[in-house]
C-alpha cells in the first residue's frame, strides 16, 4: 500500500529504525536510510532494506547533532511522504554523577534533531495533503525512572512537541489523500543495542547471565514479562501510515506489556 511513496527513516543503521525501515520497504516504499555504523554496516542495513523490497534505497549520513547537516537531508530528500524519527541515545547516571555533555547530546539527538526534521518535511507534507510522522519516543515519555534525567526530558518533550505538530496540521488533506497526522510510539523494553549496557549491568548482578539480566529488567517493570522485537514496533508504524489511519494524530501509543498501565 506504499507503492509510490517515499520514508526517511533516521537512526535506521540498527534497531528499532532498521526494522521500521524494512517493514516500510516490504510494504513498497522508497526509503532513504540514516544513522551512524561502519560502512559495513551500513552496507549491511542498505542490503537489507532493498532485499525487504524497496525500489530504491538511499543512505544519507548526516550526524543529527548537526543542524545544517539535517537541513541538508531534509533539502535533498524533500520529497518524502513519511518520516520516521528513531534516532536515539541513552546513558544512565543519577542526576549529580550525568555530564553535563551527555544532556547535550541525548537532547540533540532525541529532541531537537526531530524538530528540525519535522518543521523542514511538514509543510511539503500538506501541500500534498499525505503525510506521515512517526516519532520513536519511549514509556519514558509517559512516565519517568531514576538515573535518566536527560533521556526522559528528551522523550516527554518528543511527545509534547508531536502533539503540537499533529495539532497544526490536523487540517492538512483530506480523507480521500489520507491527511497529515503525526504521532509517537512509546516502547517499554525492545531487544536493541541501545539497552545492552543496562542488560549487562544485571547479568553482572547475575553472575554474569545475559539472560537472567533480561529477566530482571523486565521483572521490575513490564508486567508481560517479555521484551518486544523490533519488528513488533515496526508493525504499529506500518499500520500508522496506512491512509485509514488518517484520524490517527497527536497520539502517543504505549507498547508496554502494561508498564505505563501500574
Ligand atoms: P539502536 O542503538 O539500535 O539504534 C539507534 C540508531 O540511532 C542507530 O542507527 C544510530 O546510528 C542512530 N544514531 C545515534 N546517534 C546518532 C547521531 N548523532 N546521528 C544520526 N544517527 C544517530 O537503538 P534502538 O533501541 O533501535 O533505538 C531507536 C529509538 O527507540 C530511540 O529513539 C530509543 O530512544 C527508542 N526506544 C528504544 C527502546 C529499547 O528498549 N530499545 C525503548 C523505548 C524507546
Amino acid at each position: 500500500f506504499l507503492a509510490g511513496r517515499s520514508a526517511l527513516v533516521t537512526g535506521s543503521t540498527s534497531g528499532i529504525g532498521l526494522a521500521v525501515a524494512e517493514a516500510l520497504a516490504a510494504a513498497g516504499a522508497s526509503v532513504v536510510i540514516n544513522g551512524l555504523g561502519s560502512a559495513e554496516q551500513i552496507e549491511q542495513a542498505k542490503a537489507q532494506v532493498s532485499q525487504a523490497g524497496a525500489p530504491t534505497v538511499a543512505f544519507c549520513a548526516a550526524d543529527l547533532r548537526d543542524v545544517s547537516a539535517i537541513e541538508s537531508m531534509m533539502t535533498e530528500h524533500a520529497g518524502i511522504d513519511i518520516l520516521i524519527n528513531s534516532a536515539g541515545v541513552q546513558f544512565t547516571a543519577a542526576f549529580a554523577d550525568m555530564p553535563a555533555e551527555r544532556w547535550d547530546s541525548i537532547i540533540a539527538i532525541n529532541l531537537s534533531a526531530a524538530f528540525h526534521t519535522m518543521r523542514l518535511a511538514l509543510p511539503n507534507m500538506a501541500e500534498r495533503g499525505f503525510g506521515r510522522v512517526v516519532n520513536i519516543a519511549s514509556v519514558h515519555g509517559l512516565v519517568a525512572s531514576v538515573q535518566k534525567a536527560p533521556y526522559v526530558a528528551s522523550k516527554f518533550g518528543l511527545v509534547g512537541m508531536s502533539k503540537v505538530a499533529a495539532l497544526e496540521y490536523a487540517a492538512a488533506g483530506s480523507r480521500e489523500s489520507g491527511g497529515v497526522t503525526v504521532n509517537c510510539v512509546c516502547p517499554g523494553w525492545v531487544e536493541t543495542p541501545l539497552i545492552e549496557p543496562q542488560i549487562q549491568a544485571r547479568a553482572a548482578q547475575h553472575g554474569g547471565s545475559r539472560e537472567e539480566g533480561v529477566r530482571d529488567l523486565v521483572r521490575e517493570k513490564q508486567p508481560s514479562q517479555r521484551m518486544s522485537s523490533t519488528a513488533d514496533i515496526a508493525a504499529l508504524c506500518l499500520f500508522l501510515c496506512r491512509r485509514e489511519a488518517h484520524n490517527m494524530t497527536g497520539a502517543a501509543l504505549p507498547v508496554d506489556g502494561g508498564w505505563t498501565s501500574q
